[in-house]
């Protein structure tokens, strides 16, 4: 699929941008479009309905309110007021066109599969209106067709596809471009819905107190986070992401999940960088290739589209889950009784996020050790964390589980023991989320079951009382892992490329 430009407009009918994953002004493809033929309108709908979108997670909506009152002050500034909708799109923007005598509508590009049908519904509606219609990528550096192999197909396997798609994505991120000049439309005024009163902010009770501590949402929070990274923690990137208890990573998921900030923009911050100082050659290209983490999901969930649901290799789809709630209970609420495991259930809990090493671990203890389908933790990380997001979420999940494409083995299980000795060795990620265990020694802290009477009473600590006993016994729950795996009816093939 090309970039859709709109047909030739009537002079002086204002035009619609149609906001959606993209609440920024700096670098939008589809306000810089409309920018050029006069003023504008812009709506933002809260799509509803069972086709149209996955409801929201707690989190995301938290974020979501947050995001649009800047967006909104932002637009405000130019003298353009964001109309808030909410219900299906494809009813909307036709009455919008109608209401506002709008003479070409412009949105970027979406990749659900439900998205898709209901953007191609709208476009076709307004075109058979004689209304223009223009689409724009801008969420990713890459669309889903645009990188493929030798023989034409889609890749599966992600050092090929992102050794291919780096040529892409530095041609479309040199094309960068400021918040154009914008003009508001005075036209007839339009019934807004009050944000107040979509009710997306938590009140009985209100749990956000330690997202609000954490985050800045909206487009100058983004920004703000994406020099303090290349000044900070580019350098040493490739190492200190693994090190859960620093700073060391750029904190842009969420900001990019909304697009507060363009894509094309942080590509450039890093290439920049890297540019500008030979020594960040090597933690640079790591960050990027991250980055790249996150166009590769992008065309999983295009090219299969049940990819969000589904076990993507086969063999997986008659796997032995156990479906418990008791259990999942304890591992959503930090007690398994494995500091690691806890600490990283906990930071998500209280500020929206977990750290990515932590994420895979405490991942691989749910559908491994617990055997607890990948989806049942796919929906806890979707209501929790501010980064919640269809693509990266179900490629994380199914990555860890050893379903996805290009996944890590199954057999590959991670001991939460020694993972946390590794990544968080002087204790200081388990110590600020799991305090009850802040006195153990090093020796004990992410084993705390091993440490002798006399030192869990020095320490504070009263297994079974202050702090679980392990749900699971590490070898016992990896032993049944490996059983489940060699009881699925067809072998696990390796991946294609
Ligand atoms: C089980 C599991 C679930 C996950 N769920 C999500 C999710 O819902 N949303 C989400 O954005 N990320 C998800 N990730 C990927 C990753 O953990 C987060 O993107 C990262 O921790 C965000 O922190 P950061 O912005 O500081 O990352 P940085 O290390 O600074 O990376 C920069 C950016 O690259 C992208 N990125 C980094 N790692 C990955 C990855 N493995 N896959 C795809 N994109 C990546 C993100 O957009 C991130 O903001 C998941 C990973 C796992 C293992």
């Amino acid at each position: 699929m090309q970039p859709a430009h709109p047909g030739p407009q009537t002079p002086n009918r204002p035009s619609l941008v149609w906001f959606r994953e993209d609440l920024r002004l700096d670098d939008h493809p589809a306000l810089a479009a409309a920018a050029q033929s006069g003023p504008i309108c812009a709506v933002y709908i809260l799509e509803e309905g069972e086709d149209l979108s996955r409801p929201l997670g707690g989190a995301l909506k938290w974020w979501l309110h947050h995001s649009l009152d800047r967006l909104q002050e932002s637009l405000a500034e130019h003298g353009i007021g964001l109309i808030l909708k909410r219900g299906d799109p494809r009813h909307i923007i036709p009455e919008l066109v109608q209401h506002l005598d709008i003479g070409a509508v412009h949105w970027n590009r979406r990749y659900y599969a439900w998205s898709r049908p209901v953007d191609a519904a709208i476009k076709e509606e307004l075109r058979g209106r004689g209304v223009s219609v223009g689409t724009y990528k801008a969420s990713v550096l890459t669309e889903p067709w645009e990188v493929k192999t030798g023989s034409g197909g889609n890749f599966k396997v992600f050092t090929p596809f992102f050794r291919a798609a780096q040529a892409t994505c530095d041609a479309w991120a040199e094309q960068a471009s400021p918040a154009p000049q914008l003009v508001g439309h005075r036209g007839p005024a339009l019934a807004s819905d009050v944000l107040a009163d979509w009710a997306l902010l938590p009140t009985k009770p209100d749990w956000a107190g330690g997202l609000r501590q954490m985050w800045q949402p909206g487009e100058a929070g983004a920004h703000k986070r994406l020099t303090q990274f290349i000044e900070k923690a580019l350098l040493g990137y490739g190492e200190g992401r693994n090190i859960p208890a620093k700073p060391a990573t750029s904190f842009l998921s969420p900001h990019l999940h909304f697009g507060e900030i363009s894509i094309r923009r942080v590509w450039n911050a890093a290439r920049a960088a890297m540019r500008a100082n030979p020594a960040l050659q090597t933690d640079g290209q790591v960050f990027l290739s991250e980055l790249g983490w996150r166009e590769f999901s992008t065309q999983l969930i295009y090219h299969y589209e049940d990819f969000p649901e589904e076990s993507w290799k086969e063999a997986f789809r008659s796997f032995p889950w156990k479906h418990d709630p008791s259990t999942l209970r304890a591992w959503q609420r930090g007690q398994t009784g494995y500091p690691i495991v806890d600490a990283g259930m906990r930071q998500l809990w209280k500020t929206g996020w977990m750290h990515n090493r932590v994420r895979m671990i405490v991942a691989s203890f749910l559908v491994k050790h617990l055997l607890q389908d990948w989806r049942a933790g796919e929906a806890w990380f979707w209501d929790t964390l501010v980064d919640a997001d269809v693509a990266n979420n179900a490629a994380g999940w199914q990555w860890v589980a050893g379903c996805g494409a290009d996944a890590a083995p199954y057999f590959r299980i991670f001991n939460p023991m020694s993972q946390g000795e590794k990544f968080d060795p002087d204790g200081h990620y388990v110590r600020t989320w799991v305090p009850e265990l802040a006195k153990l020694p090093n020796k004990y802290l992410h084993r705390p079951f091993e440490a002798p009477t006399e030192v869990l009473r020095l320490s504070g600590v009263q297994l079974g009382r202050s702090y679980p006993l392990p749900i699971v016994n590490h070898e016992k729950g990896r032993k049944q892992a490996l059983d489940a795996l060699a009881s699925l009816k067809q072998p696990v093939t390796g991946d294609l490329i």
